[in-house]
């Protein structure tokens, strides 16, 4: 295998380096993106790990320090490149965002962005250094404290249809039971987030692993943490990178369209549908939750359910401001969202 050069720097074949790819200089000194290169010593596809494009999801990291632990460069075929912590300047606030008064303030809906804000600053890193050396990729993404996510998501509108069909087996290859078709060309998102953008421009297929959460106890976590550590193994034997096949299940919930389910009210959440509803079905009108105000303890607010779904995103009771993360619901009505065999 050819040797690994990352930003000028050369990590030769069957070796490992730690790589500052230069952001920005900001008012307390240079910003960059601190990035594990791991050069296998056999041919192979290069597979690039982004976590923590948003500040305060570091669950993510700990799946990316548990995956580049688990790798050895004197066996592996192709290289990996893992960026534990995306976007640092989020991460020292522990805000989804840089803050700042950016025009574009998440880094994962400004990828292609004209300006000098850091969140286009740290995109370009990634997209000037990084996806050209890529032939996939995986984004981790996770819930915010209190809330979790559960689902394995990947375009399925790429201008190249083959790039979108490459994407989805990927997903299939994290061996995960839910599978959440993404557009970028109508619905929320546009083609401006890593996959959307790595894809569009750079013809890389890829998926957002978005399973886990912070609140939930350590035990919890930790099998978060192993789940997306098979996932990602899942995928390098998919890509051929490492030994065995990929743990395919029998079934999965296919996703197309979901509800975003959150409060109007900020306030003291409290689930009447917690964690262990997650995978369940709800019916529209449903009461999933109650919002507390914390100084008067009145009630403010009640969360129900949309629609006929299937719970997917969950959360624990929480602190939580107006539209925040409370419940995932996949749309069952619309007869698009169903279990699928691959
Ligand atoms: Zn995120």
């Amino acid at each position: 295998m050819p040797d690994l050069v990352l930003a000028g720097t050369r990590i030769a074949a069957g070796t490992r380096a730690v790589v500052r790819l230069p952001v920005a200089h900001d008012l307390t000194g240079p910003v960059d993106i601190v990035t594990h290169g791991v050069a296998g010593r056999h041919d192979g596809p290069t597979l690039l790990l982004l976590s923590m494009l948003h500040g305060n999801e570091w669950f993510s990291a700990l799946v990316v320090r548990a995956i580049v632990d688990r790798l050895d460069p004197a066996t592996l075929r192709g290289h990996v490149l893992a960026v534990p912590v995306a976007n640092a300047p989020a991460m020292l606030t522990h805000t989804r965002c840089i803050q700042d008064d950016a025009d574009e303030p998440d880094a994962n809906r400004t990828f292609g962005g004209p300006y000098q804000w850091l969140s286009n600053q740290v995109t370009r890193a990634i997209s000037d250094h990084l996806f050209p050396l890529a032939s996939a990729i995986i984004d981790y993404h996770v819930g915010d404290w209190g809330a979790t996510m559960a689902d394995v998501s990947w375009v399925s509108d790429f201008s190249d249809p083959a790039v979108s069909a490459r994407s989805r087996a990927l997903a299939v290859a994290y061996g995960f039971p839910v599978l959440h078709s993404l557009t970028i060309h109508s619905g929320l998102r546009g083609p401006r987030t890593s996959l959307g953008f790595a894809g569009e421009r750079f013809g890389i297929p890829g998926v957002v692993a978005e399973v886990g959460g912070l609140g939930f106890g350590e035990a919890q976590e930790q099998a978060w943490i192993a789940r997306n550590v098979e996932g990602t193994l899942g995928v390098m034997r998919a890509l051929g990178m490492i030994d065995g096949a990929p743990p395919l299940l029998d079934r999965y919930l296919e996703v197309h369209d979901y509800w975003r389910v959150g409060p109007k009210a900020g306030g003291y959440l409290e689930p009447v549908m917690g964690l262990d509803r997650q995978f369940t079905d709800v019916h529209k009108g449903d009461l999933m939750a109650r919002v507390i105000d914390p100084r008067t303890f009145d009630i403010v607010d009640e969360v129900h359910a949309p629609g006929h779904g299937t719970i997917f995103y969950a959360c624990r009771a929480h602190m939580i401001r107006p539209g925040g993360w409370a419940y995932g619901v996949a749309n069952r009505e619309d007869g698009r969202t169903g279990w699928v065999t691959t």
